[in-house]
């Protein structure tokens, strides 16, 4: 499958970060197209593209656009920018590559929607990006394309910069809202959906930035065209991130559908040093890891919850034989203890009794009886939460666990990690 420059097309095209280059590239006629279509018309051009959403649920955003009931008064639109799953890095491509296409995205999806303002919330880290954001914004008021009565069309909508402060919750959308009101980024729960009430007790719309910069292309392609690069109920074509122990690690784009053993060997180049492949982490830490002899999947949401495990954010991270998968698991036990809100008692204790668990394994103190009570506590924390925080959580420890006990069970019977030690 050859590798497309649909979305990443700063490759290709010079200037895309400044207004004229924009221009020059075709920009903003999607969104004159838009101007002159009935909202209803763009709405269902989403639909039939079939998109599903970037961030790493896999939402239809079609869908969700049109979840959003009629009515008067304010209504928003939230791009998530947090970007904070570990392993991931390609939003923050699009925002400093392209910012003008994702301004253009976000006026289409507010005209289809009937929304009159629009918050990009950006993770603190990123803290130059949204500096520039900011004067792309300042740069698309001035030539018409925000503000009141974009390109004298009578339609008007503004676009705000919120910086968060990079608490890796506030990607959850709910904790964002919280966030972008002023308040701890501590998720909220549901129902109602933010389509209904939203941020501040409004109707919004919440859509991660990759989805965002998809809509231009979307209506300028038209939503059959979009969908048929990709797979029947998962359309176009979206980001892919390699990292880890991969000889070309770096951004790729390709229909939807990769197969993840391709982009790794053949696109990636293969695993560093000539190693064997110890496993895969498909779609960012809270994704299962995957066996060598489970990669031969195509990269759609559906084939990998089939996998057993989920698309998430489509990066993905690959581990070399020899790595300690014992240390991978406890640095992502420890990560999701320290973001856990602390809200829920099953998230709060049980991600601290996780990693605490996983810590003696690591350092040869526990007994060989704690991993099935490691394997209760993640069970005990799925389903009874808030948020899906407890699941990102508990479930890439499950599968460490269950497809490696043998290395978990060398480290207690060891003393420590067998590598390290005697
Ligand atoms: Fe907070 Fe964790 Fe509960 Fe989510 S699951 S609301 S992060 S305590």
């Amino acid at each position: 499958m050859a590798q497309t420059n649909l979305l990443a097309r700063w490759r290709e095209k010079k200037d895309l970060a400044k207004l004229d280059g924009y221009k020059l590239a075709g920009g903003f006629r999607a969104l004159r197209k838009a101007l002159i279509m009935k909202p209803a018309d763009i709405i269902s051009e989403m639909k039939k593209a079939t998109i599903r959403g970037r961030g790493g649920a896999g939402f239809p955003a079609g869908m969700k656009w049109s979840f959003v009931p009629p009515g008067e008064g304010p209504r928003y639109l939230v791009i998530n920018a947090d970007e904070g799953e570990p392993g991931t890095f390609k939003d923050r491509a699009l925002l400093s590559e392209d910012p003008f296409r994702i301004i253009e995205g976000a006026v289409i999806a507010a005209r289809a929607v009937g929304l009159t303002a629009g918050y990009l919330y950006v993770r603190g880290e990123f803290f130059e990006i949204a500096q520039r954001f900011e004067k792309a914004i300042a740069d698309a008021r001035k030539g018409g394309y925000l503000g009141k009565n974009i390109l004298g069309s009578g339609f008007s909508f503004d676009l705000f910069v919120h910086l968060g402060a990079g608490a890796y919750i506030c990607g959850e959308e709910t904790a964002l809202l919280e966030s972008l009101e002023g308040k701890p980024g501590r998720p909220r729960l549901k129902p109602p959906f933010p389509a209904v009430k939203g941020a501040f007790a409004r109707p919004t719309v919440i859509n991660n930035v990759e989805t965002i910069a998809a809509v231009p292309m979307i209506l300028e392609m038209g939503g059959d065209a979009f969908h048929a690069l990709g797979v029947q109920g998962d359309g176009g074509v979206r980001l892919f991130g390699l990292s880890g122990h991969v000889n070309r690690p770096g951004l790729y784009e390709f229909p939807v559908g990769k197969n993840l053993r391709e982009l790794i060997f053949e696109d990636g180049g293969g695993i560093v040093g000539g190693k064997a492949l110890k496993g895969v982490i498909p779609g960012g830490s809270s994704t299962p890891i995957l066996l060598p002899g489970e990669i031969d999947v195509a990269m759609t949401c559906d084939s990998m919850r089939n996998a057993g495990t989920m698309l998430g954010t489509g990066c993905a991270t690959v581990i070399a034989e020899g790595t300690c998968i014992v240390q991978v698991a406890l640095r992502v036990a420890r990560f999701y203890a320290h973001e856990s809100c602390g809200q829920c008692t099953p998230c709060r204790e049980g991600c601290a009794w996780m990693a605490a668990t996983i810590e003696r394994i690591e350092k040869g103190t526990a007994e060989l009886r704690e991993l099935d009570l490691l394997l209760e506590m993640a069970r005990n924390i799925k389903g009874r939460t808030i948020c899906p925080l407890g699941e990102a959580a508990a479930m890439p420890i499950e599968a460490f666990v269950t497809k490696f006990r043998d290395e978990f069970e060398a480290h207690i019977r060891a003393g420590g990690c067998p590598s390290h030690v005697g």
